[in-house]
């Protein structure tokens, strides 16, 4: 008998009004994790009831922003307390690499430390105006219940990237994780209440997109969506936000170039290459999934990416050995295959992969794909496929890269390698994505604030700007003047 996990409301495990369940499945090994309550609205006017009852809460509300910060730090330190648990948990979830969840495990702490550090430093300013006896002030203040919906890649990092800044800003939160990764989510909020967070400050109702993610976004008592997910989905989030004028930021989609040039450290390349696009067997949103290559170095670049490809050892990703480890579910896998027979049929060639690897599990694998004959204009250069398929292109100038790497309608990310530092300035201006990395690839901090340009997305995560995407700006104007008011009807000479 698999466990069976309700949602977490009010600081405590609540059956789902509906008591329905749904299945989740370790996709290595195909076997039942557990099950998760399968929520609907019912549950959603529940958590957000709770979590507005938690904002307005003395206990939350009138708690220092020094304090909260402390809170942060405690959860963080719990976090890591419970790294192996949480590392493992995630993995057999989404079957990430135990060695990749162990790594991220590590820097999660320190999201919620930087916020925590940042909780008391929620500041506005004094704004000078041509009033002399006026003071104008601006405050920021928290916004009220964050509805946060975060996808199954990185569920714990997606979701604290959220956590952590709108609850050091004074906030309260609903999350809906993804219904492939649930469990991670769960144990995040029961740490928070163990770290000392009211009760209610922090729900988590799982369940499907429709039923439970669906009402989140279209409830009344929310006041800001927090989203990372697909492009299709955020277009919806943001048509009902706009509707009741209230805020969101979104993470989405990409198709992001990795540009080497000619002059570039070519085997550090080839490295950036692979970890670009088979890492997390390419199953992130900052996958450098087109590959452009100066036709000098193409040869070369292909083969140093082909045969690191071809070596990569796929496998029970809770082995040290593995390299790479499954796709996410069953549709996943199905939507990278067909992909690949899609780019074959309009022209493609597949220098290796493109087929289920050799592998002893009967989970959902894919072997590190490579294709070859291929254009910009293709749908598997233009369709974000969130798998290990590499599209490898020539260039000739970097005029023709630049115009190529800007034609897309994605702009999550971009990497530029070349030694001309005159060069990767000039990208670096000129390409249209929130974050460049020259010489590397999928660097990342709490402290870097990431912005999608284009389909994307829309606001800011990490950094301290981030923070301010949880708080609304109040400008507050006292006269200090002791003169009567003056009639406003009384024209004055
Ligand atoms: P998805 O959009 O299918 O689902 C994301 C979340 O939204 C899930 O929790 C899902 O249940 C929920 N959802 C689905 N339909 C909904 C609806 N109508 N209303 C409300 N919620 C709904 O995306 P996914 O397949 O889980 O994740 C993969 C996508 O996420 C990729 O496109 C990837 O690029 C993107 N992503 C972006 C970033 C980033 O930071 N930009 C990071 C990771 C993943």
């Amino acid at each position: 008998m698999s466990e069976r996990y309700d949602h977490f409301i009010g600081g405590r495990y609540a059956a789902p009004v509906g008591d329905e369940y749904f299945e989740s499945t370790n996709p290595a090994t195909l076997e039942i994790l557990y099950t998760a309550a399968r929520g609907t609205s019912a549950d959603i006017d529940a958590a957000v009831a709770a979590a507005d009852r938690a904002f307005h809460d003395p206990r939350w509300r009138d708690l220092s922003p020094t304090r909260r910060g402390h809170l942060l730090r405690r959860l963080g330190d719990l976090v890591g307390q419970h790294a192996e648990e949480l590392a493992r948990l995630e993995s057999e979830d989404n079957g990430k690499l135990l060695r990749e969840m162990r790594g991220q495990l590590i820097s999660l702490p320190e999201y919620l430390y930087y916020y925590a550090g940042l909780a008391d430093k929620v500041q506005g300013s004094q704004v000078p105006t041509n009033s002399v006896q006026m003071l104008n002030y601006t405050q920021r203040e928290a916004l009220g219940v964050v509805g946060a919906i975060t996808p199954w890649n990185s569920p714990l990092t997606l979701t604290t990237s959220k956590l952590a800044p709108a609850l050091a800003a004074g906030n309260t939160l609903v999350i809906k994780p993804s219904e492939y990764t649930s469990r991670t989510v769960l144990r995040l909020a029961e740490l928070a209440v163990e770290a000392g967070f009211p009760d209610g400050v922090i729900n988590v109702v799982t369940g499907y997109g429709a039923e439970a993610g669906a009402p989140l976004v279209d409830h009344p008592g929310i006041a800001k969506i927090s989203f990372t997910g697909s492009t299709a989905t955020g277009s919806r989030i943001a048509a009902s936000a706009a509707a009741r004028f209230i805020g969101c930021t979104l993470e989405l989609g990409g198709k992001s170039p990795n540009i080497v040039f000619g002059d570039a450290n070519i085997p550090n390349a080839a490295m950036g290459v692979v970890a670009g696009i088979f890492a997390a067997a390419g199953q992130t949103c900052i996958a450098g999934s087109r590959v452009f290559a100066h036709r000098s170095i193409y040869d070369e670049l292909l083969e140093r990416v082909a045969d690191r490809a071809r070596s990569i050892v796929i496998g029970d990703p809770l082995l040290d050995e593995t390299e790479l480890g499954p796709l996410a579910f069953a549709a996943q896998r199905d939507k990278v295959g067909s992909y690949v027979e899609l780019g074959v049929s309009e022209g493609a060639t597949v220098l290796t992969g493109g087929k289920r690897p050799d592998v002893d599990l009967p989970g959902y694998f894919y072997a590190p794909t490579v294709l070859t004959g291929v254009d910009n204009t293709m749908r598997v250069t233009r369709e974000e496929i969130f798998g290990p398929v590499a599209a490898i292109m020539p260039f000739d100038t970097e005029e023709e890269v630049l115009k190529l790497a800007n034609d897309t309608d994605y702009g999550l990310a971009a990497g530029v390698w070349t030694q001309n530092l005159a060069r990767a300035h000039r990208m670096s201006r000129q390409l249209e994505a929130g974050t460049i990395w020259v010489n590397t690839y999928r660097a990342m901090s709490p402290m870097s604030p990431r912005q999608g340009f284009k389909s994307s997305g829309v606001g800011i995560e990490h950094g301290l700007e981030s923070m301010h995407e949880y708080t609304r700006l109040k400008s507050i104007w006292i006269n200090t003047d002791e003169d009567p008011v003056a009639d406003p009807f009384v024209m004055r000479g």
